[in-house]
């Protein structure tokens, strides 16, 4: 089996310290941020197993943390980590999405375990794949996966959106900046010059000769089309 992978999302340094040391001791590969934009960044780019999200963050809470990573995944597995014990608390990070929650102080042996619980469930839950097909590309929204003569391609988080995007309006051009607000929302700060660049990308993946592309079809001065 390959290795879990794990992000914490948390702002206090011996937290993070004492918890990486003992997930990586237990074989985890870990990540970890201060903020919740950067951890919202990084689960949507690294697609950790599970995430540990704490509640309050300097920037933006562990609430709205989890509703966004909900937005773009149903189901990673998210355990929000807090001071705070109240259950009205409580309440509200599961209803925000959260799998499960922990009061600080925890122990390491208590949320290491709930992690295994957590990651045996996820390897459970079904769902039928989500995809659709552009020439010999097979697109799976689900496993983010591009299967193509044989052969299994990744996709990141904002290429399987971008390709979703172009598949709902097949045959319609659309415009640049739909393409930004849709797949990569108010988060960050991307320009035009990013959509151009993940066209590249995914011509590289899908097109015979990405060069003379017969599918994702530039559309001058506009944006971009799926035929
Ligand atoms: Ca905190």
């Amino acid at each position: 089996m390959s290795k879990k992978s794990i992000l914490i999302i948390e702002d206090e340094p011996h937290i993070v310290m004492g918890l990486k040391d003992a997930l990586e001791f237990e074989g985890y590969d870990v990540a970890a941020t201060g903020t919740g934009k950067e951890g919202v960044l990084m689960a949507k780019s690294d697609r950790p197993d599970v995430v540990l999200l704490d509640l309050m963050l300097p920037d933006i809470n562990g609430y709205q943390v989890c509703e966004e990573l909900r937005r773009f995944d149903p189901f990673l597995p998210i355990i929000m980590l807090t001071a705070r014990s109240q259950e009205s608390d409580k309440i509200r990070g599961l209803d925000a999405g959260a799998d499960d929650y922990v009061t600080k102080p925890f122990s390491v042996a208590e949320l290491t375990a709930r992690i295994r619980a957590i990651v045996r469930r996820a390897s459970r839950t079904p769902g039928a794949p989500e995809g659709f097909e552009i020439g010999i590309a097979r697109v799976n929204c689900t496993a983010q996966t591009i299967e193509r003569e044989g052969q299994e391609i990744r996709l990141s988080y904002y290429e399987v959106e971008l390709l979703r995007l172009l598949n709902e309006r097949k045959g319609q051009p659309v415009a640049r900046d739909d393409i930004l607000s849709r797949v990569w929302g108010l988060e960050a700060s991307p320009t035009n010059r990013t959509v151009d660049n993940f066209i590249v990308k995914l011509r590289k993946k899908i097109e015979r000769s990405p060069d003379k592309p017969e599918h994702i079809l530039t559309v001058y001065g506009f944006g971009y089309k799926l035929v």
